[in-house]
């Protein structure tokens, strides 16, 4: 017979509450409780939770079920990043990513198995697309690695989580139901009780639902723009076919406004002779001027079959120094995880390709010579 057990893990708090209250007839305040467990303690078992009733463990036994994915395999790169596989189903796997540094835990968590984006150089989109991820799946993330870390590590007995990105694979927005109520949780002071600062959504660019995020919720927000003008992004990244520059930078203008944020990360990967010469950056200097906007320069990382190349050290130096010199903020985001392919844009995980159109592919009406500045 079907498992029909509702999986607790993920549950904001409104709906837990209602959850407790319509099937067991409980007040608010056992729900606060059993997210203590689930989240503080990292339960996963109702038998553990010594302050709750017998009767009422065993009762919620019956209805619910705390459920977390499977980890296949760990990988530990020699600068102490950890990578987990995770099992989605029988076949396709996801993978998230432990960054530890001296001051902070970053966690980089998936929000879809694949990604249908088709950004011309990242791994994940060599994939294709299987599905989105459960609110379980991406809150299951964060569960299991705290779990691992706690778990004690000889390289790291203090790792904690102070940070969460969603940078792993998928386009967050793109699986927006289950990825606000996600965010819910890692914010909940009942959940993972991270400050709205501490945790990062980054999209391809998703104008709509930016829109629609800025009503409902207010992490920080990062922004893969990878390219100062049209003809160069919609190369890079297709959606850009959809929603162009001007189009992302007004939505992301009324995000700040709307949420009284600090800045907006814009993301930009170096691709060597294609995006990193003077005049991309004057180009992005002209965007970003006098804007709540911080760059974040990413060196790019290979991945099998890629005809990209990683701009020089000087190339990304330069590129930093003309847009300092023209007033936006920039910096080079350090390569973590590379050696165990755990970097920015190397995640693959496993995924069997359900896209019958690439994004790419179909949008592509740009040709290479109009694309160049
Ligand atoms: N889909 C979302 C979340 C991914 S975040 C987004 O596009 O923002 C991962 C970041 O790494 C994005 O900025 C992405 O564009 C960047 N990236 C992708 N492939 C990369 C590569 N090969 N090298 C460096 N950065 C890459």
């Amino acid at each position: 017979m079907a498992d029909e057990r509702v999986n607790l893990l993920g549950l904001p708090r409104t709906e837990l509450e209602a959850f407790v209250a319509s099937r067991l007839g409980a007040k608010p305040f056992r729900a606060r409780q059993l997210m203590k467990w689930i989240y503080r303690r990292g339960a996963a078992d109702f038998s553990s939770m010594s302050d709750l009733a017998q009767d009422f463990r065993a009762q919620l036994a019956e209805v619910a079920k705390i459920s977390v994915p499977e980890i296949v395999t760990e990988q530990r790169s020699s600068d102490g990043t950890r990578k987990w596989m995770l099992r989605m189903d029988e076949v396709q796997g996801i993978e998230t990513v432990y960054i530890p540094e001296p001051d902070r835990g970053t966690l980089c968590i998936s929000s879809q198995v694949g990604c249908a984006m088709d950004c011309s150089f990242c791994a994940t989109a060599q994939q294709g697309f299987n599905r989105n991820l459960s609110v379980a799946e991406i809150v299951g993330q964060v569960w299991l690695a705290r779990r691992e870390l706690d778990a004690g590590d000889p390289g790291g007995p203090n790792a904690r989580i102070t940070n969460i990105v969603l940078m792993g694979m998928g386009e967050p927005l793109a699986n927006y139901s289950n990825v606000v109520p996600a965010m819910r949780v890692f914010t909940d002071d009942l959940g993972y009780d991270l400050s709205r600062r501490r945790v990062t959504l980054s999209t391809s660019g998703l104008v709509p639902q930016i829109y629609k995020l800025a009503e409902e919720c207010n992490v920080a927000l990062a922004v893969s723009l990878h390219a100062p003008n049209d003809a160069l992004r919609n190369e890079l990244v297709p959606i850009n076919r959809k929603h162009p520059i001007d189009e992302l930078l007004a939505a992301c203008w009324h995000y700040i406004d709307k949420q009284n944020g600090r800045s907006i990360t814009f993301e930009y990967v170096m691709l060597d002779g294609i995006n990193d010469k003077p005049e991309h950056a004057r180009q992005l200097a002209r965007l970003l001027r006098g804007r709540p906007a911080k760059l974040n320069l990413i060196p790019f990382n290979g991945f099998p079959g890629t005809a990209y190349r990683r701009s020089p050290a000087a190339a990304i130096l330069r590129f930093r120094d003309i847009l300092n010199d023209n007033g936006v903020i920039a910096t080079i985001r350090r390569t973590r995880g590379d050696d165990i392919d755990a970097a920015c844009g190397q995640l693959a995980g496993k995924v069997t390709d359900r896209t019958l159109v690439r994004l790419g592919t179909r949008l592509n009406t740009v040709s290479r010579s109009s694309a160049e500045v």
